[in-house]
C-alpha cells in the first residue's frame, strides 16, 4: 500500500466532563483569559450569568443574542460592544449561532476563544468562520478564529429536545460522512470519522428509541463522538452535501441541523456507488445493509423533518439552488450535473424516497 499525506494538528486544549461550566473561571485561568467577553444562545442565557459570576470580574460583559448564520449587522453591533468592555478574549456558550459570532469577533481583533458547546454542531473544533449579508453566507478559514480552549459539559446537553438532538447529530454524522471521502482525509481521521459516526449514531438510536436508563451514557457518548466529528470537519475540505446546507442555509435562512438532516439520507445514496470505502464505514458504524434508509427511519422515528418543504423551503428556490450550488467547481467522489442535481434537490424538497 502506498500513503501520502499530510496532518496538521493545530494546539488546543479540551476538557471533557460533567458540570464543568461551574469550574470555567478555573480553566480560563489556565490558559491566561485576562478579561473575558460571553456569549450565548438565548436558551443559554442562565448558563452564561453563571459562567459570568464565576467569572466575577474577570467576566468584561456579555450578551445571549446570539442568532443563526451570523447576520453582519450583529457582528457590527457585538464589536461595538466588545471594543467597549475592554475583553482581550471571549466565552462562547451554546451552539454554533454564538460560537460563529465569536469568531467572527475573533477574525476582526484577533482575540483568542473559549468555548463550551452544547450542541453537536462542531464548530468549536474548525477555523471555518462565515458571516451573512444581504441573503449570502460568505465563509473561510483562519487560524485566528479556532477555539484555544473548548470544554464540553454533557450536563449542558441532558435536556436537548429530541428532534434538536437527532439534527445536531446527523450534522455531526455529515462531517464524518464527507471527511471519509475528502480529498485530504488522512489514517486519523477516517479512524475520527468512524469512530465518531458510530458513537453519534448509537446515541441518537439510544435516545429516539431506548428507555431512559440509556440516556445518560448516550448523552457522553453523542458528545465524544461530535468532538470527533467536529474535529474530522476541521481537518479535511467537506464536498457536495456542506455545500448544498450552505446554499440552501444561506439563500431561503432554512434551520442548519435539520437542513443537513433532512439532506444526508439523499446525499449518502448520491454518492454512495462512487464512494465504496465511506459506504463501507457507514454500514460498518449503523449496522444497517442501506445506511441512507437506516437513517431516514430514524428521522422519523424521532418525528424530525424529512422534506425541505416541511422547512418551508420554496420549491421555486430548487433551480437557483442548483444554480449557485454548480457555480464554483468542489471536490465530490461524484460527478455533479444540474440535472442530477436538480432532481437530489426536488426529491429531498419532496421528501420523496432517496
Ligand atoms: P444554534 O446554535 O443556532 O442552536 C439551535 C437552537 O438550539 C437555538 O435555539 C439554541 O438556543 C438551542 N440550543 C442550543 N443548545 C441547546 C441545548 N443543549 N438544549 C436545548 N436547546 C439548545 O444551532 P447549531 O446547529 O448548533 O449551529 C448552527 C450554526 O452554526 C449555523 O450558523 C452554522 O452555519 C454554524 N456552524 C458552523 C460551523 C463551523 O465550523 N464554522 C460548524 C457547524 C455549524
Amino acid at each position: 500500500m502506498r500513503a501520502e499525506f499530510v496532518h496538521r494538528s493545530p494546539s488546543r486544549t479540551v476538557h471533557f466532563g460533567h458540570h464543568l461550566t461551574a469550574r470555567v473561571a478555573q480553566l480560563l485561568d489556565e490558559h491566561r483569559y485576562r478579561r473575558t467577553y460571553v456569549i450565548a444562545s438565548p436558551r443559554l442565557e442562565r448558563v452564561a450569568e453563571d459562567a459570568a459570576q464565576a467569572l466575577g470580574t474577570r467576566c468584561a460583559g456579555g450578551q445571549s443574542d446570539a442568532e443563526m448564520h451570523v447576520p453582519a449587522a450583529t457582528v457590527a453591533q457585538t464589536l461595538e460592544r466588545f471594543d467597549a468592555s475592554g475583553a482581550d478574549s471571549v466565552l462562547a456558550i451554546g451552539g454554533g449561532s454564538p460560537i460563529g459570532l465569536a469568531k467572527a469577533i475573533a477574525l476582526e481583533r484577533n482575540v483568542p476563544i473559549a468555548a463550551v458547546p452544547t450542541t453537536y454542531a462542531g464548530s468549536e473544533m474548525t477555523a471555518i468562520w462565515g458571516i451573512t449579508r444581504e441573503g449570502v453566507k460568505r465563509t473561510g478559514r483562519d487560524e485566528s478564529v479556532r477555539p484555544s480552549t473548548v470544554v464540553y459539559d454533557v450536563e449542558l446537553t441532558a435536556d436537548m429536545p429530541l428532534v434538536l438532538t437527532l439534527t445536531s447529530g446527523y450534522n455531526a454524522i455529515a462531517h464524518a460522512m464527507e471527511a471519509l471521502y475528502a480529498p485530504d482525509s488522512t489514517p486519523l481521521t477516517n479512524v475520527q470519522a468512524e469512530e465518531g459516526v458510530r458513537r453519534v449514531y448509537r446515541a441518537v438510536t439510544t435516545l429516539v428509541t431506548g428507555d431512559e436508563s440509556g440516556h445518560a451514557e448516550a448523552r457522553t457518548d453523542a458528545l465524544i463522538g461530535a468532538w470527533f466529528c467536529g474535529a474530522v470537519l476541521g481537518a479535511t475540505t467537506m464536498s457536495l452535501h456542506h455545500k448544498l446546507c450552505h446554499v440552501l442555509g444561506g439563500t431561503f435562512d432554512l434551520p442548519h441541523a435539520a437542513t443537513h438532516a433532512v439532506l444526508l439520507p439523499y446525499v449518502l445514496a448520491f454518492n454512495a456507488p462512487a464512494a465504496g470505502d465511506m459506504s463501507a464505514a457507514l454500514r460498518r458504524t449503523t449496522g444497517a445493509e442501506d445506511p441512507a434508509q437506516a437513517l431516514r427511519d430514524l428521522t422519523m422515528k424521532a418525528g424530525a423533518p424529512t422534506s425541505l418543504r416541511e422547512l418551508h423551503m420554496p420549491r421555486t428556490g430548487v433551480g437557483p439552488a442548483v444554480e449557485q450550488a454548480c457555480a464554483a467547481p468542489y471536490d465530490n467522489p461524484r460527478d455533479v450535473n444540474p440535472e442530477a442535481l436538480h432532481d437530489l434537490l426536488d426529491r429531498a424538497w419532496r421528501g420523496a424516497p432517496q
